[in-house]
């Protein structure tokens, strides 16, 4: 097995460089007002919510055996994930409370970190002295991850150095722990984190070895003799007989239990994505890290073919990965199940990291289109609209008899958001992409800026020497019109790389009211125009969006005989507050119209679609379960929602997949 090392001077780099949150400013629109209730009602809900559970008090070090509120082994993950959300929104917009409170969590961080840089609050007071002694299950390196990537982008929002000192005693300890060399650990997470986090400490500090190290976790991971037994063996235990091998073994997974932690195979090998789906997001965002960074090519082809695994076969129409409820895991080709549709909101968030990863290589349009598409669905959905609840699981149908009548009594399951979880993963994971959604919108590359999403928002970037600000204005997803105007400081050649969506079909534009033939300068998903561009020179975008009736792939037996509504990105939902109860009865015949209206008034302003349908007549069904197939159909008229809005009214039923043609 060829190891990987940095090797800066190889061919393979990544081409597009992101513009950063910190230099992109979202106004109005779709976003601005979500990034806002995320600054005014997340934060402080999420910030409330570890202070009220313990996570906060339990970096005291104070917990002794008996008291309340028993640290768990990833507590610190979810505070970070806040301090990395507050630390976007504070360079956002300064908010002194927020900030006062992100330095009094740091201070309590400092003061648990050891001598040699350990910090861990679980294994600081409820199992001490037995620190590193079972990484396969005890997300240590994933908690010091996600503190890494927080102290990352406290140093970056703030200019502040002491979390980001702190983050590189921890890192350097964890240096001396794992590796090759004698004496080390030659071990790795059985939950992927880490290996990113250390390729932004490294992007932030210019150390190398955080990069050597980082390139080390991927490339020990699924290696034979296999870590996770020889740890086992450690601690004294069978390996056979260890519980979790036990528990994994009865999940029966196809490739094996340490498939679920993607170490049935070295990374390389791996072609279909197996295991517990967030950690298959981001153990391949970090791939495409290291092959952005190293220019190893055998990492970019891996995620390449387990890219095309999950967004051809094993993804929702909304993004949603991972469809197994218990052990948050994929399962095979075609299982999209939606009742009990697993999708965790993590997941979806990894896509989004993993898509925003590839298409900074190529600029090439389809992972753009998957990263929408994931964001305005599956991500989205994982939040009320008043931003203090939020979704674990994200269903695409749901029946409220399945709650009411306990058969999943799993909290994560149920058809309304809550305030938290006892695993609270999600809620600041969403806050957290929220606040930083700004880095996701533009790239820049020699003489080239791009423009994968259209938000509302302003950036002043430099090219070469020059400074250019590049705005849009657009109600988009509702409004098809996207208007853009480039300003460079003074006329300058560079060339504009706008999306055109793969859902769209006849976008038009217009170069300062000029028409442009678009089909000539696509390539890869984007309209490319080379130009010398003045001071407010316009682009007129249009991207036509009528309502479109989606079919899934034949394979895919749960959808079979039915159609989702689709307008633009967003994916739409029929609500049983809208359309009565039985949605699964209706039927979108051929030839239905289909008209969407934008409605302020619901839902926070949203388009609906409006459809023609038929129905079976009910009066027909007096005290019969089953009769011969000859009841007449009724026509009615069904309202449906963005998916994304659902369950923020009544509980009560949602369907996504429609019978229909
Ligand atoms: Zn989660």
């Amino acid at each position: 097995m060829r190891e990987i090392k940095p090797n800066l001077d190889n061919t393979l780099r990544k081409k597009l460089t992101p513009v950063a949150w910190k230099n992109v400013k979202i106004v109005d629109g779709f976003w601005g007002p979500r990034q806002e209730i995320n600054r005014t009602v997340t934060l402080p809900a999420e910030y409330d919510q570890c202070k009220n559970t313990g996570r906060i008090d339990a970096l005291k070090l104070k917990w002794k055996p008996g008291d309340p509120n028993k640290p768990h082994h990833y507590w610190d993950s979810d505070i970070a994930k806040w301090i990395e959300a507050a630390a976007y929104s504070l360079a956002l917009k300064p908010d002194n409370e927020i900030e006062k409170k992100v330095d009094e969590v740091i201070e309590l961080i400092e003061k648990a970190q050891y001598e040699d840089g350990y910090i861990n609050t679980y294994f600081s007071v409820v199992e001490p002295g037995k620190r590193w002694t079972n990484v396969y299950v005890m997300h240590e390196l994933y908690c010091a991850g996600h503190l890494i990537e927080a102290a990352v982008a406290y140093y970056e929002a703030t200019g502040k150095r002491r979390f980001l000192n702190i983050m590189c005693r921890y890192a350097d300890h964890i240096d001396s722990v794992f590796g090759r060399e004698e004496g080390k650990k030659r071990g790795y997470c059985g939950h992927q984190e880490i290996e990113l986090a250390l390729v932004k400490l490294y992007r932030v500090t210019g150390e190398e070895k955080y990069l050597k190290l980082s390139c080390y976790f991927i490339d020990e991971r699924g290696k034979t003799p296999h870590f996770f037994e020889a740890e086992a063996i450690a601690r004294g235990e069978d390996p056979e007989k260890s519980p979790i091998k036990e528990s994994l073994n009865r999940s029966y997974l196809a490739a094996g239990p340490y498939a679920y932690f993607q170490a049935h195979l070295p990374v390389r090998e791996q072609t279909t994505a197996e295991g517990h789906a967030v950690r298959v997001m981001y153990m391949c965002s970090a791939m495409a890290d290291l092959a952005a960074e190293t220019g190893d090519k055998s990492l970019l082809d891996a995620c390449e073919t387990l890219w095309e695994n999950v967004t051809k076969r094993r993804m929702y129409i909304t993004g949603g990965v991972g469809p197994l409820e218990g052990s948050e895991r994929f399962t095979f080709d075609y299982d999209c199940p939606n009742e009990s549709a697993y999708n965790e909101t993590c997941a979806s968030i990894g896509l989004v990291f993993w898509a925003h990863r590839m298409l900074q290589f190529e600029g090439d349009g389809k992972y753009t289109d998957i990263m929408e598409q994931t964001l305005y669905n599956g991500v989205i959905s994982g939040v009320s609209l008043s931003g203090d609840s939020f979704f674990y699981a994200n269903h695409l149908a749901s029946h409220p008899g399945l709650y009411e009548n306990k058969i999943s009594r799993n909290p994560r399951m149920l058809p309304e958001r809550q305030k938290w979880f006892e695993c609270s993963c999600c809620p600041p994971n969403l806050a957290r992409l929220t606040a930083s959604l700004g880095e996701y919108i533009y790239s820049k590359s020699e003489g080239e800026v791009y423009i994968h999403l259209f938000i509302q928002s302003e950036t002043e970037l430099e090219l070469g020497n020059k400074r250019v600000i590049l705005s849009q204005k657009t109600e988009y997803p509702w409004d098809e019109k996207i208007e853009i105007t480039v300003s460079p400081e003074e006329e300058m050649e560079l060339t504009l790389s706008v999306r055109i969506p793969g859902w769209c079909n006849g976008a038009q534009l217009r170069v300062n009211g000029e028409a442009v033939a678009i089909e000539h300068y696509v390539d890869k998903g984007y309209f490319k125009l080379k130009r010398l561009w003045s001071k407010g020179d316009k682009i007129e975008l249009v991207l036509p969006m009528p309502v479109e009736k989606i079919e899934a792939h034949p394979s895919m037996r749960n959808n079979c005989g039915r159609i989702a509504l689709m307008r633009g990105p967003l994916v739409y939902c029929l609500e049983e507050t809208d359309n009565g109860k039985d949605l699964n009865e209706i039927f979108i015949p051929a030839g239905s119209t289909l008209s969407a209206h934008f409605d302020k008034d619901m839902l926070g302003g949203i388009v609906t679609i409006c459809a023609d349908a038929l129905i079976r007549d009910k009066s027909r069904w007096e005290n019969q379960l089953y009769k011969r197939a000859e009841t007449p159909k009724e026509k009615i008229t069904v309202k449906a929602i963005p998916y994304y809005a659902w369950s923020n009214r009544k509980v009560g039923e949602m369907i996504v997949w429609m019978q229909g043609e």
